[in-house]
């Protein structure tokens, strides 16, 4: 970094919640370091969970984890993913993490017999957090997202320490971001500015002055409007940013670039200005709308009401969908509904079948017969932790002839147990951050199918489970064909596994969808999709226009 101190850019929303900061974050994070900036990122989420690994998936969507471990919110997975950044810990501020080491603290009396307080000593270990993560990353521009929405009680000790953040780094190093609702109303549709209006004044009220006002809309907004909100607000005109909804994910910070959002926001900072190198981002979006063809991938999970509980999964399949130069289109078909009998209607359109990760027994045997059906009839399959799990007991089931082979974590019970508890998961009683987590080196076998969709043999994969294939039954599994591709290089812990003599089958006890990069598809998927292909074209010109029966029925 030079010598221009470290910049701050504060986003908060107001009116409701899904308003996209999370996206909006992103991708203004990418436009930044497409000029050439260091960026980095942190999420606040007001909550009173330590991290996000306790909630439920149809709380809060998936639960992101990155390389050192940490379980988070799925926020993060978008800044990885647009910013091309690699986060950690500290840049997922939880009001359980920050209550957690104020209380500390106290106990080890470090306040020095002083009352403890929201103010000053909650809003300095704020405050603190925030800087960690600048010194720690060294990053131009430090962005912070404030969950929730303006006038939430869990938010205001957060509003209250940016407030006084910006008084300590100088006013001109830190931008206040607000993205609001600016919603049609009526039988036209008519667009309001009121709800704007109101949320910065409920912003003002705080103390917090909005710089820029990103208003997030279904349709264009005329001049005039923008000219209200901007008189309104006291915010200059062309610090009024409109955020239209946009096609597709990828195309946010292309159309946020058009509507000078970056430009805004470093003159603001009083940074320099330069063109931005959004070349690569371009062709992403290029190969995004002109697909060569469409492939289907059934993904079977239980939390299939809520997209963004395999929001990774699914964006990883749009990369290797770019990859491949083809819209992937994928079907969620819950688990529950199949069985036995009716599979072939559920899955016999489907290009792929992908089965994610997942606890508890429930739907567990849908997501076996699924797995089935594709090792049978040669559809590709990938399977995510929970999914290798699955496979190797349907293998063990109705390949290897053990009919009673299970999991403890379905079946406490099982005799025959294929998938175990690690041993030194035994004596875990804690739920909260202590299942095996974060980065961990896997080791191929040359050869295989996962040695060449990776094309090296040593690779870092990241992990959340506690149950493992049990290696008393390797060798059988071995004997009957199934070939553990990848192990930990103790060789002790089963990290791939894979059916050769199929056009794909391989399962993997990492999550590999938590780094897949829209520029840089993860490998597996990559080779998932590009089997997936191979598949459709021998199946005939299938267009998008094939329906599919799904559990939506
Ligand atoms: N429930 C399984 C375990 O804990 C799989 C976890 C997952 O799919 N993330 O091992």
């Amino acid at each position: 970094m030079s010598s221009t101190p470290q910049k701050f850019v504060f986003v908060t929303g107001g009116n409701v919640s899904s308003l996209g900061k999370g996206i909006a974050s992103a991708s203004l994070g990418r436009l930044l370091k497409a000029r050439g900036y260091s960026v980095t990122a942190i999420k606040i989420d007001p909550y009173l969970n330590v991290d996000a690994g306790t909630m439920s998936p149809y709380q809060h969507g998936e639960v992101f984890v990155t390389n050192d471990g940490s379980e988070t919110d799925l926020d993060l997975g978008h800044y990885e993913r647009f910013m091309d950044v690699e986060l950690a810990e500290d840049n997922s501020m939880t009001t359980g993490k920050v209550y957690q080491s104020v209380i500390e603290k106290e106990r080890r009396g470090d306040y020095l017999g002083a009352c403890v307080q929201i103010i000053p000593h909650l809003t300095d270990e704020i405050k603190d957090r925030i800087h960690r993560v600048a010194r720690a990353t060294r990053a131009d521009v430090v962005l912070v997202e404030v969950g929730g929405t303006v006038g939430d009680i869990e938010g205001l000790p957060y509003l209250e320490a940016i407030r006084q953040f910006r008084n300590q780094v100088g006013r001109n190093n830190c931008v206040n971001m607000h993205l609001t609702l600016v919603p049609g109303v009526g039988p036209d549709g008519e667009l309001k500015t009121k709800l704007t209006q109101h949320s910065v004044k409920e912003l003002r009220a705080i103390g917090i002055l909005a710089d820029v006002i990103v208003a997030r809309t279904r349709r264009p907004l005329t001049r005039e409007m923008r000219r209200k909100i901007s008189l309104f607000c006291d915010v200059a005109e062309r610090n009024v940013i409109v955020g239209q909804d946009s096609d597709h994910l990828y195309a946010v910070p292309l159309d946020l670039e058009r509507e000078g959002i970056a430009d805004a926001i470093l003159e603001l900072l009083g940074l320099e200005n330069t063109t931005p190198d959004l070349a690569e981002w371009e062709a992403i979006n290029h190969t995004l709308r002109h697909p060569k063809r469409t492939v289907r991938i059934a993904l079977v999970g239980k939390y299939t009401q809520l997209k963004d509980a395999y929001i990774s999964v699914l964006e990883s399949l749009t990369h290797a969908g770019i990859g491949n130069e083809v819209e992937v289109l994928t079907d969620l078909v819950h688990s529950e509904t199949i069985e036995p009998e009716n599979a072939d209607k559920y899955l016999r359109h489907a290009d792929g079948i992908l089965v994610p990760g997942g606890f508890g027994d429930r739907g567990t045997s849908g997501k076996i017969e699924a797995i089935r059906y594709a090792r049978e009839h040669g559809v590709p399959f990938l399977g995510l932790c929970l999914g290798l799990q699955l496979a190797v007991i349907e293998f063990a089931r109705h390949v290897a002839g053990i009919a009673d082979a299970d999991s403890t974590e379905l079946n406490p019970m099982t005799h025959e147990p294929l998938i175990d508890l690690m041993p030194d998961q035994k004596q875990t009683t804690l739920k909260g951050g202590t299942m095996r987590l974060g980065a961990y080196p896997c080791v191929l076998t040359p050869g295989t199918l996962a040695a060449r969709s990776y094309g090296q043999i040593e690779v870092q994969e990241r992990h959340r489970h506690r149950y493992e294939v049990n290696n008393a039954y390797r060798e059988t599994l071995s004997h009957h064909g199934m070939v553990f591709s990848g192990l930990s290089p103790d060789g002790q812990l089963v990290e791939i596994v894979e059916v050769p003599g199929h056009p794909f089958f391989l399962a993997t006890q990492f999550h590999p969808e938590f780094q897949s990069r829209p520029n840089r598809p993860h490998p597996l998927f990559q080779a998932f999709v590009k089997a997936a292909v191979v598949r459709a074209q021998s199946q005939g010109s299938r267009t998008s226009t094939t329906t599919l029966e799904t559990s939506a029925e």
